[in-house]
């Protein structure tokens, strides 16, 4: 991220209370820009590479679910803050290493980062009280190097999920792509869920809009923000 990238995102000196604040009426006045009603909206405050400090003064502002995109950064977290609250949820957004998937799904709460068979198939023997919820990520560019499954492998991808009782389908994922127009994926995306949801009725939700793109992504149907540094501030440079 650019030195500035904070000021831009109009976080100058503000504190981790104020950031919030802004960040959850800017939602507001997004949804209400585009008739929708905020509680449709969930907001996922991703605190990826903060320490558990930075957590810790999320959960005292009352906030409850979390994203994080790194093993085993993501499990140490969830352990340190264990002590601190019974009721937190961990979404892990990053890329899921095969022969790490199984690990991460003893402490997360929800997957938005589904993007091949074999994943899925890693996932299918795990045991878990409930189906573990998951999103199928979408790749928006051509460069099969970016997160994601491309569109015209979904279909396949999404009944593999269908098929595979450890998991329930909540919907689709996807990362604008940088440079681009983020409304024109959020668009597309919406488009793919509206198909897939003729074999998936349930998977309705949208996992979509970051710091950058939140009020575009309400625009278009996102029901899951994954918003990190406009709440937590300029990342510590990762290790
Ligand atoms: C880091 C990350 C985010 C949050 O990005 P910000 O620009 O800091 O809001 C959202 N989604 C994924 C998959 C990420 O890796």
């Amino acid at each position: 991220m650019p030195e500035h990238a904070g000021e831009a995102l109009g976080q100058g000196h503000s504190t981790l209370a104020e950031r919030l604040s802004a960040v959850q009426s800017q939602i507001q006045d997004a949804c209400r820009g585009a008739g929708r009603d905020a509680s449709e909206v969930t907001l996922i405050p991703v605190t990826k590479f903060h320490g558990p400090e930075l957590v810790e003064g999320l959960v005292d502002l009352g906030v409850r679910r979390f994203a994080e995109s790194r093993h085993p950064e993501a499990r140490d977290k969830a352990e340190a803050l264990s002590v601190r609250a019974e009721d937190l949820e961990w979404h892990f957004v990053g890329q899921v290493q095969t022969k790490k998937a199984r690990q991460i799904a003893q402490y997360v709460d929800a997957i938005h980062s589904i993007d091949r068979a074999g994943l899925v198939d890693a996932l299918s023997s795990i045991e878990r009280e409930h189906p573990l919820p998951v999103f199928v990520q979408v790749n928006m560019t051509p460069d099969p190097e970016r997160g994601g499954v491309q569109p015209d492998e979904l279909d396949a991808l999404v009944e593999h999920v269908l098929a595979t009782q450890a998991l329930e389908l909540e919907g689709l994922m996807c990362v604008a792509p940088l440079g681009g127009e983020p409304r024109v994926s959020f668009a597309a995306l919406r488009e793919l869920s509206v198909r897939i949801q003729t074999i998936a009725p349930m998977a309705t939700a949208l996992s979509m809009g970051m710091s950058n793109d939140f009020r575009e992504a309400i625009e278009n149907g996102a029901t899951h923000l994954r918003i990190g540094a406009a709440i937590t501030g300029k990342r510590p440079d990762r290790t």
